[in-house]
C-alpha cells in the first residue's frame, strides 16, 4: 500500500500521454483561433475562494473539498474547479480595468481535486481544460463559448454529441422560482433525502440536482424555471437560441438542468457524449454557463462572465472508445548502429549531430550486437539507419540506409557533421 498511488489518482504513461498532448495541443490551437490567451493560477487557494463561489450547499464545498490547514494555520484548499481561481486572479490583478480589452478571454488547463468515490471517468485528481470570457452580456458571447466547446470536441474526434441547454434567468427569476420550488417541495419534506432536506430552504435549486433516485422522482413534477423568466431573461435566452440556430448548432432545452455550482445564471449548458465507455446513456464531458455576479462576489466590480470546463479523463476515455487516431509527432528519423566497442564515442557524436540538425535520433546503450540493433531500428520504425564499424571509422565514413527502399550509400562523416539534412536531401530523392 505504502508505495501505491493515492486512491482516485492515475499515472498517465507513454502510450496514453500522446493522447493527452494531442488534446492539449488541439485545444491551444483552437483557443488561439478564438483569441483566448492562457492564464495559469495556483493549484491551491484560500478556502473562501471556493466556498464563496461554489456555494455553501454545493456538493463540492460540503463533501468534495481537499482542504487543510498549512503550517501557518491558513485554511487552504486544492482547487476543485478552475473558474473560482481565474475570477480571483481577474479581480486581484485588476484585469477588469480599462487597460484590458473586453471581453477578456482566457483559458486554462490543469489538475483539479475533488474527494469523490472513484469510478470510470471520476477521479480525485482529474484534469480540466476550460475557458472564461469576462465583460460582456452579449448572448452571442454565450454562443461563441458553446460553439468553441462543440468545435473542440468534434475536432478531437467525438461523435454522437448532444448539447443540453437551459437558463437560470436573472436574480428576479431565481427569487420567484426559488419560492415556487419551496412551495412545491415542502409537502414532500419527509420523503426527501437528508441532503435535500438541508437544501430545501438554503438552496432549493440544489434539490433538482440531487443524485438520489427518490428525490429525482419527486422533482420530476416540480415547476419549470422557464415559467418564471423575467422579460429580460426571456430575451437573453431567446437570443442565445436564435444564435445557435443561425450557426446550425442543435440543442435540447432541459429545464431541469441546474448544474453543480451555485454561481451560474442565465445560460447554462452541458455537452454530452453517448458512449458505453462511461456507462449507459449520455455522459457530460464539458459544461458551463454564465456567471454574472461572480466577479463582484470576489470583491471586483460588476462584471459579467461566461465559460466552460471540460473533463479531460472523460474525454480521453471517449476518444479511446471512438478509436480516434492520434498523430505521432515524434517518429524516429535515424537509428545509429555502432559495430564494435570502438565506435561508441563516434555514434554518440553522430546522434548528437543529427539532433542538432533538427531530426530525431537514437542509438544502443546496452552493448547489443548489430543484428539486435537493426531489429530495434525496425521495431522503432526508423526512417534511416546510419551504420558505422571499424572499417568506416578508419575511413571516416558511415553507411546511410533508407529503410523504406533499402537504398544505401556511404557518406563522409565530415558531411554529416556539417549538415545532416543536406546529406539526406542529396543522397535520397524521396525521404
Ligand atoms: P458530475 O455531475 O458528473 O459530478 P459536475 O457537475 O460535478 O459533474 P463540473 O463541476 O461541471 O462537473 O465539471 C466539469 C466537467 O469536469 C464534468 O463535466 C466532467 O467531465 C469533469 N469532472 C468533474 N468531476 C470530475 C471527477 N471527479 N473526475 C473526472 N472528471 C470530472
Ligand atoms: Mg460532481
Amino acid at each position: 500500500m505504502r508505495y501505491q498511488r493515492p486512491k482516485g489518482t492515475a499515472d498517465i504513461l507513454p502510450g496514453t500521454s500522446e493522447t493527452w498532448q494531442f488534446v492539449e495541443q488541439t485545444a491551444r490551437d483552437l483557443f488561439a483561433r478564438y483569441r483566448f490567451d492562457e492564464i495559469r493560477t495556483p493549484m491551491f487557494e484560500n478556502f473562501e475562494v471556493f466556498s464563496r463561489t461554489s456555494g455553501d450547499t454545493s456538493d463540492i464545498v460540503t463533501k468534495e473539498m481537499y482542504d487543510f490547514k498549512d503550517k501557518g494555520d491558513r485554511h487552504l484548499s486544492l482547487r476543485p474547479e478552475g473558474t473560482a481561481g481565474v475570477v480571483r486572479a481577474f479581480v486581484e490583478n485588476k484585469l477588469y480595468g480599462p487597460e484590458t480589452q473586453k471581453p477578456y478571454k482566457v483559458y486554462y488547463m490543469g489538475p483539479m481535486f475533488r474527494y469523490e468515490r472513484p469510478q470510470s471517468g471520476r477521479q480525485r485528481e482529474f484534469h480540466q481544460i476550460g475557458v472564461e470570457a469576462f465583460g460582456s452580456n452579449a448572448p452571442e458571447l454565450d454562443v461563441e463559448v458553446i460553439a468553441l466547446g462543440m468545435n473542440l470536441l468534434s475536432k478531437l474526434g467525438l461523435k454522437h454529441l448532444r448539447l443540453a441547454l437551459n437558463t437560470l434567468g436573472d436574480q428576479e427569476t431565481r427569487a420567484a422560482y426559488r419560492q415556487a420550488l419551496i412551495d412545491f417541495l415542502e409537502p414532500h419534506f419527509d420523503e426527501l433525502s437528508d441532503d435535500s432536506k438541508v437544501r430545501l430552504h438554503k438552496n432549493p435549486l440544489r434539490v433538482l440536482d440531487s443524485k438520489d433516485a427518490h428525490d429525482q422522482e419527486i422533482v420530476a413534477d416540480a415547476p419549470s424555471i422557464l415559467d418564471f423568466l423575467t422579460p429580460d431573461a426571456t430575451t437573453h435566452f431567446n437570443q442565445v437560441k436564435a444564435s445557435l440556430d443561425a450557426l446550425g448548432i442543435a440543442y435540447d432545452v432541459d429545464a431541469t438542468m441546474v448544474r453543480g455550482l451555485d454561481y451560474y445564471n442565465h445560460t447554462i449548458f452541458e455537452i454530452m457524449a453517448d458512449s458505453p465507455a462511461l456507462g449507459e446513456g449520455y455522459t457530460t464531458v464539458l459544461a458551463g454557463g454564465r456567471y454574472n455576479g461572480l466577479v463582484e462576489e470576489l470583491g471586483g466590480p460588476e462584471m459579467p462572465g461566461v465559460g466552460f470546463g471540460m473533463g479531460v479523463e472523460r474525454l480521453v476515455l471517449l476518444m479511446q472508445a471512438e478509436k480516434v487516431a492520434v498523430p505521432n509527432d515524434h517518429p524516429l528519423d535515424v537509428y545509429v548502429v555502432g559495430i564494435g566497442d570502438e565506435t561508441s564515442i563516434e555514434t554518440l557524436k553522430l546522434v548528437q549531430a543529427i539532433r542538432r540538425a533538427g531530426l530525431t535520433a537514437d542509438r544502443d546503450y546496452l552493448g547489443r550486437k548489430p543484428k539486435a540493433q537493426f531489429k530495434t531500428a525496425n521495431r522503432l520504425d526508423a526512417h534511416y539507419t546510419l551504420t558505422i564499424g571499424d572499417q568506416e571509422l578508419a575511413n571516416q565514413t558511415a553507411n546511410l540506409k533508407a529503410m523504406a527502399t533499402g537504398e544505401e550509400v556511404s557518406v563522409p562523416l565530415a558531411d554529416i557533421y556539417q549538415d545532416f539534412q543536406a546529406v539526406v536531401a542529396q543522397k535520397f530523392t524521396t525521404k
